[in-house]
């Protein structure tokens, strides 16, 4: 019978019914199907020096049998079968539990192959595995399958052992022979072989590397196809601004730019400037210096003739960019206002009618502007900070409260480059990789609560000297009430430690808005000098004059949110520090102590976090859009990963790419996304 691969297993030989719905069950449908279920691990049955072998590890051993084998019983069929073997120069003791008839086969001076567990302390090896003679070279490798169900591993090998036997010559190359040869990679047919019955490592690593590099390449191509179709059919607005008048502006800055801040202002304005919308992310630490970045896109954009619009989370936030925005745009005739839901009365009225009439400029707030009542009479920039804390609902909103705005997110948590290029694989990804120059850095230290006296007191030697501190406190995890029930205890310690000396403030997540924004008032004009507070001020907030950032049970908090808060502090001119109280009890919150005392770089901690979270807890629950890859993996083969988004991105822009038959079966994964259906493909 002519076979292909799409049929269904019941085509191959040796495979019936039975088998087929125990198949099924583990979503393997087709003869393909079945020969790409990978491995997930390998038995490795390859001979060891015993000299490199840890204890607990599992090991092959090929050795002389140097004993007579005893065999006692004990309990209800229970045994113990000993003997010594003598593996090169080492004589161990061998122990087999519970498979008595393997006396017989133990025979002296015979050499025999075992495996099992080394116990490195008694010289010993619980061995579960015997084969008589020496290694057989070839099966030093055995596939593990992941299963389900009803069948068994014997089970699994076997069926595929016979699909790949049957059918391994259907199995065709997707890649044009130039990209074969470029990365040295195994064809397609040999890589799925080496998958399942590698002859070595070297044979194994080499169809790793196939696979890996296949399926990142085939992502990206989806990727970047998608972003190529969505950008040549979301017409965007081609903003012509003023370049004369945008040079005189950016040399009007207090200060030059740093080379990132270039970098990116010059890929936003490319954005504004090309007929296309923008769908840009913009990421930059904390103190990066976005918003000026943010400044001077809104500045082109009033050039070119249109209304621009920043959306923040918090109203607080929105205060201080308008008042941010406002000196750095005023001088230049610029109108910028405030809209949030305390803006009420008389005051909101004439915001909305500026706005429609267009004489306001830049129309700052939080989700108050995406309310119907918000009407501009012509938006070009839409930029919203923190992107992460608005839904996507909310950003559509926003962006279509004017025709095809140009929209830029920007966030100051760093997601590392290998999740930003496949998460946010649709967009276009700035970063501000660099600091001002002279940032002082924050000098962290970890201390165990019992020291939180000398804390106190070392607290106290930067209130003598006229600054402030936050002491955040302990985040208990479901639960806000105990989070401000925590900050209630801490400000009542606090208050009565400090006595009348400094007053101590205190913040949290049930104050109303109004007191939230006489507390922050209070503590950034001085007359509160320790603000006691849960999470809630993490984002944004600006108070040069704190210096001192404590935070309780640090262990509880992620990287990047400890990142988040220390960076409430180090805005001045002074020295800032940050103390971590943590007594962390498993390793990874001991490295992260660690890491956090070592560096002050936002993106070195969030591939740190990525590396000990892993990316499928990095951004908390289940994060849809988050690609599923059967041999790659995102962290560890970031390298390949690089290299398949520059790869793809070449050739998604090729001629070649698209029309020749070279291509055909990477363009027909491309095809599967639907959205080149009936495209003209060139
Ligand atoms: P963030 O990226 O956290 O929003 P900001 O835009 O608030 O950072 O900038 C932090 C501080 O750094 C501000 O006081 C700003 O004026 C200053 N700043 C920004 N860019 C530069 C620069 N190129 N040189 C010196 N200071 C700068
Ligand atoms: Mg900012």
């Amino acid at each position: 019978m002519e076979q292909n691969l799409n049929q269904s297993v019941i085509a191959l030989k040796g495979i019936g019914e039975e088998t087929r719905i125990a198949l099924e069950d583990m979503k393997i449908f087709t003869i393909h199907d079945l020969i790409e279920y990978f491995p997930y691990r390998y038995e490795d049955y390859r001979l060891r020096d015993l000299a490199e072998v840890k204890h607990e590890e599992k090991v092959t051993l090929e050795g002389k049998v140097h004993s007579e084998p005893s065999l006692v019983y004990y309990g209800k069929k229970k045994s113990r079968l000993t003997f010594r073997l003598l593996v090169e120069r080492y004589l161990i003791q061998v122990v087999f539990f519970n498979q008595p008839y393997l006396k017989n086969k133990i025979i002296m001076n015979e050499t025999i192959t075992i495996t099992g567990k080394w116990d490195q302390h008694r010289q010993t090896i619980s061995a579960n595995e015997f084969h008589n003679g020496a290694q057989v070279q070839n099966n030093n490798f055995e596939p593990v399958y992941t299963l389900k169900g009803s069948l068994t591993m014997k089970g699994i090998r076997k069926f595929i052992s016979l699909a790949f036997h049957q059918c391994g010559h259907l199995i065709e190359e997707t890649f044009p022979e130039s990209l074969i040869k470029k990365y040295k990679l195994l064809n397609r047919r040999d890589a799925v072989r080496a998958m399942h019955f590698p002859s070595n490592q070297e044979d194994l690593k080499q169809a790793r590397r196939r696979f890996v590099y296949e399926e990142f390449l085939s992502f990206q191509l989806k990727m970047l196809g998608l972003r190529k179709f969505e950008r040549e059919h979301s017409p965007g607005l081609e903003q012509k601004y003023d370049l004369p008048k945008l040079k005189n502006f950016i040399d009007s800055l207090p200060f030059p730019l740093t080379n990132a801040q270039k970098k990116v202002v010059n890929e936003i304005l490319s954005d504004l400037k090309s007929p296309y919308r923008m769908n840009r992310l913009l990421q930059g630490d904390v103190g990066s210096g976005k918003t000026v970045v943010a400044a001077i896109g809104l500045y082109a954009s009033y050039t070119a003739g249109y209304q621009g619009a920043l959306m923040v989370p918090t109203e607080i936030l929105a205060e201080q960019h308008v008042e941010s925005l406002k000196i750095l745009l005023e001088p230049f005739q610029i109108r910028c206002e405030l809209l949030t839901s305390s803006v009420k009365g008389k005051k909101r009225k004439e915001i909305l009618r500026g706005l429609a009439q267009g004489d306001i400029d830049i129309l700052i707030g939080t989700h108050a502007l995406i309310q119907n009542e918000v009407i501009f009479s012509k938006l070009g920039f839409v930029i919203t900070d923190e992107q992460h804390r608005f839904g996507v609902e909310q950003r559509r909103v926003l962006r279509e409260k004017g025709e095809n705005p140009d929209v830029l997110f920007m966030t100051a948590t760093p997601i590392p480059r290998t999740l930003a290029i496949t998460v946010f694989g649709e967009m276009d990804v700035s970063i501000i990789d660099e600091m001002p120059a002279g940032r002082k850095t924050i000098e962290t230290y970890w201390a165990k609560e019992e020291m939180l006296d000398r804390v106190l007191g070392f607290l106290e030697k930067e209130l003598v000297k006229g600054q402030q501190a936050y002491v955040i406190c302990p985040l208990i995890e479901e639960s806000e009430k105990l989070d401000v029930q925590n900050a209630i205890d801490v400000h009542s310690t606090l208050t009565h430690y400090f006595q009348s000396r400094y007053k101590v403030g205190l913040m949290h997540g049930r104050l109303g808005a109004e007191e939230k924004e006489n507390v922050m008032k209070a503590f950034s004009g001085n007359d509160v000098q320790v603000l006691v507070s849960t999470t809630v001020v993490e984002v944004g907030v600006n108070v040069p004059n704190a210096t001192m950032m404590v935070i309780y049970d640090a262990e509880r908090f992620g990287l990047s949110q400890l990142h988040q808060l220390r960076g409430r502090v180090g805005r001045g001119s002074e020295q800032s520090y940050c103390i971590l109280l943590a007594d962390p009890k498993s390793d990874v919150g001991k490295e992260r102590m660690r890491i956090m005392t070592e560096t002050n770089d936002g993106f070195v901690l969030s591939e740190k976090d990525l590396e000990l979270r892993g990316p499928g807890d990095f951004f908390g629950k289940k994060q849809s859009g988050m690609p599923e890859f059967k041999v790659a993996d995102m962290v560890h083969d970031f390298r390949a990963l690089e290299t398949a988004r520059n790869d793809a991105a070449q050739l998604i822009q090729s001629k070649v790419f698209w029309t020749s038959d070279e291509f055909k079966h990477l363009r027909e994964e491309l095809e599967k996304t639907g959205v080149f259906e009936g495209e003209k493909l060139d």
